[in-house]
């Protein structure tokens, strides 16, 4: 019923708020912002912020036709269709207008907004009956798809997205300042967030494409003149490509009256809300993940696929639901061959019956780990997509073992391939009820042949290369786009744990999430060797207490900018209390998963994990949707953590220490008057604000939880 009450809301709200078009109407007008352009000669358009700001102005892209620098200047620009309501609640403006300079060619321009979010998602497409080519006559891709001044913000800023830190060894966030000698000396930034700003309003304008820093594909630009252009580096097209159907990727730009930290919020809300049609990606469930237990046996002598089997799992199943666990995810192992993807019967007899009943029953969800480019040389996905085969310089790839299982190859996901995958992932969740889909081990690098549909005959290897890793995050998230339209509450994670994957970026966000990292660093990122323990564990922080969750939560930083809650990290469920209290109070900003040998906790510590996660989904939504307040980084005493939705007064604070002591906190947010707290935590509330005092006798964490019943 609420549910129903919700939707009607959006349908009866949205479109009173939003202009409707006519075909020729040059303008979108929502409640905080207005995109115009000319009625004729268009060039640009303009990006303004209620009430009263100055408009951005934002350069049509700028091709290379047929050998000739080609701008966007268009006759005009008009609605092709009525503006749609997409599934988030987002309107869709699709307009198109022919280019000045040759009436056989046109530009197609999408627009997404929300009624109540600053940030403008668009894209552009172009279409020609002239049978036009895209060209690289310097040898190298030239494409300019905007431009913009910052004349008026004399303060900018780098956001990147995925610098690799092998320190913590995961992905992390970078803040990086632009001075005015970036723009004097004709510099660059990746992004793919960039600020602009004049104290009084922030400009951000960003792209949707993940590689990691610093093999970009793209690049802003800056020139003498306070502009800067955001310009493909490689890859992002093929020499001879036909111009008919080329689609650029996706594009975000939007202001806020304020600085960073407001722009900030906003994006976040962005995020969470509005980039992404698949609303279950959003959702701040609690996963847990075999491969840690997996990890441990293998270390303790065993095999990962030695506790891979029916019995073990039914009793883990039993035990994750006692914990407040609500989705299960097998790793590696659970298949018969990549590929094809079909349970392995040996393992798993009954092909997963009882292991479907008993989540059934207890209203949890099924998910699997996937290497989604692996094919068994046995398996039908093999041997029926030979010309999809990865090849590289001619030579296609070489078999090795995927975990223990059989011999496979990588296949070409920017071939044909995408979308005999996509079908097996359809399958996969309407024959076996999987609608968690973990996929791994995808680098960017790979195939260089020139017959998939990342080059072309005549195209050098090179080409092909840098294509390739351009094209595979458009590709992944074609896949995600296919298997989320049929399947739609599939939630699909990529696994970005090691260096040389697809960097974390806006793309893949748009359809689904990031694992971002497993224990932290290697023995060998602290110079100390390979392994210092037996059976190849090359994980130093695998021990329970506070040190593993330091780095765990060093990537937190994202939070400010992406929902914490689309970057899944492992906690794990070891005694003694003091440690699961730890554990529990990092998963709860938001990393949501856990894994490592939950048949082995006490039933004391099941106890703590099932209190304490029941509170958490009360408040997990507004846990979701609050901004970071932060005092003292992973590793002090003590850590703050502030998670406190504004709108309701929900959320969360948590307070870290490595010894004994006693702190108190003053809540930045005014909050709900109900709280949880755990032992040793008083909080008084007067007239909505909160102060916390928590007393520690050995290294732990405080959790207090406001607007619980
Ligand atoms: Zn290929």
């Amino acid at each position: 019923m609420k549910a129903f009450r919700n939707l009607f809301l959006v349908i009866s709200f949205i479109p009173a708020l939003i202009s409707c078009t006519n075909r020729t109407q040059n303008y979108i007008e929502t409640p905080v912002f207005t995109i115009s352009w000319p009625s004729s000669s268009v060039g640009s358009w303009e990006y303004k912020l209620k009430p009263e700001s100055k408009p951005v102005e934002i350069r049509l892209p700028v091709f290379e036709i047929d050998g000739k620098q080609t701008p966007a200047i268009l006759s005009g620009l008009v609605a092709t269709s009525q503006p749609a309501t997409l599934q988030n609640g987002v309107t869709e403006y699709i307009y198109e207008g022919s280019f000045q300079s040759d009436t056989t060619l046109w530009l197609q321009v999408k627009f997404r907004v929300a009624a109540d979010n600053p940030i403008v998602r668009f894209c552009y497409t172009l279409k020609s009956s002239g049978g036009q080519k895209l060209t690289k006559e310097s040898g190298a891709d030239n494409l300019v798809y905007l431009s913009y001044s910052f004349s008026d913000s004399p303060e900018a800023k780098e956001i990147r997205l995925s610098v690799f830190n092998e320190m913590v060894h995961s992905c992390n966030l970078d803040e990086i300042e632009i001075y005015e000698a970036d723009f004097a000396s004709s510099g660059k930034a990746v992004g793919p967030i960039l600020l602009g700003s004049n104290g009084q309003t922030t400009f951000l304008c960003a792209y949707e494409h993940d590689s990691m820093y610093p093999d970009n594909f793209l690049e802003f630009s800056f020139a003498p003149d306070k502009t800067a252009g955001l310009r493909a580096v490689k890859g992002n097209y093929y020499a001879g490509q036909p111009v008919d159907g080329f689609s650029t990727i996706w594009f975000e730009a939007g202001g806020v009256a304020g600085d960073e930290n407001k722009m900030a919020a906003q994006f976040r809300t962005f995020m969470l809300k509005y980039q992404s049609v698949n609303a279950e990606s959003r959702k701040p469930y609690i996963y847990y993940n075999s491969w840690g237990r997996q990890e441990r046996v293998k270390w303790a002598g065993g095999q990962y696929l030695t506790t891979m089997n029916l019995e073990y799992t039914l009793r883990e199943i039993d035990r994750a639901h006692d914990m407040g666990i609500e989705f299960y995810v097998l790793d590696a192992g659970w298949f018969d061959r990549a590929g094809d993807w079909g349970v392995n019967l040996k393992n798993f007899p009954d092909g997963f019956k009882q292991i479907r009943e008993k989540l059934e029953g207890y209203g949890m969800k099924l998910g699997v780990w996937m290497d989604p480019a692996k094919a068994a040389l046995t398996s039908q996905a093999y041997l029926q997509n030979q010309p999809c085969i990865k090849v590289r310089d001619g030579k296609p790839d070489t078999p090795s073992l995927v975990w223990e299982t059989e011999e496979s190859v990588d296949m070409c996901l920017v071939s044909p391939y995408w979308e005999e995958y996509a079908d097996i992932l359809i399958r996969l969740y309407k024959e076996l009820g999987i609608s968690y889909f973990y996929l791994d081990g995808i680098g960017q690098s790979g195939c260089n042949h020139n017959g998939h549909f990342h080059g072309a005959p005549g195209n050098p290897p090179e080409e092909c290369r840098q294509t390739y890793g351009f094209l595979l995050p458009v590709y992944l998230g074609k896949i995600m786009e296919k298997v989320c339209t049929a399947c739609p509450d599939a939630i699909l994670d990529f696994d970005e744990t090691e260096a040389r994957r697809i960097g974390v970026g806006l793309q893949f966000l748009a359809n689904g999430r990031y694992f971002i990292l497993n224990n932290g660093p290697y023995f060998k990122n602290f110079d100390l060797g390979e392994s210092l323990l037996p059976n190849k564990c090359h994980n130093i922080f695998i021990q329970p207490g506070p040190a593993r969750t330091w780095f765990m939560r060093s990537v937190l930083d994202y939070d400010k900018w992406i929902p914490s809650n689309l970057f899944l990290a492992n906690y794990q469920p070891d005694d003694p209390e003091n440690s699961q209290i730890i554990n529990l109070a990092s998963l709860v900003l938001g990393q949501n998963s856990i894994w490592g040998e939950i048949l082995k906790t006490s039933p004391e510590g099941v106890a703590v994990f099932h209190e304490i996660l029941e509170k958490y989904k009360q408040v997990r939504d507004d846990v979701a949707a609050a901004s970071p307040i932060v005092s003292g980084n992973p590793g002090d005493t003590p850590e703050i953590r502030e998670k406190i939705n504004p709108v309701t007064g929900k959320g969360l604070v948590v307070i870290f220490s490595n010894g004994s002591g006693k702190f108190t906190y003053v809540v930045k947010n005014q909050v709900a008057s109900s709280f949880w707290a755990t032992p040793g935590t008083s909080v008084e509330i007067t007239g909505g604000h909160a102060k916390i005092s928590a007393t520690f006798n050995e290294a732990s964490a405080a959790i207090v939880f406001f607007g619980t019943n």
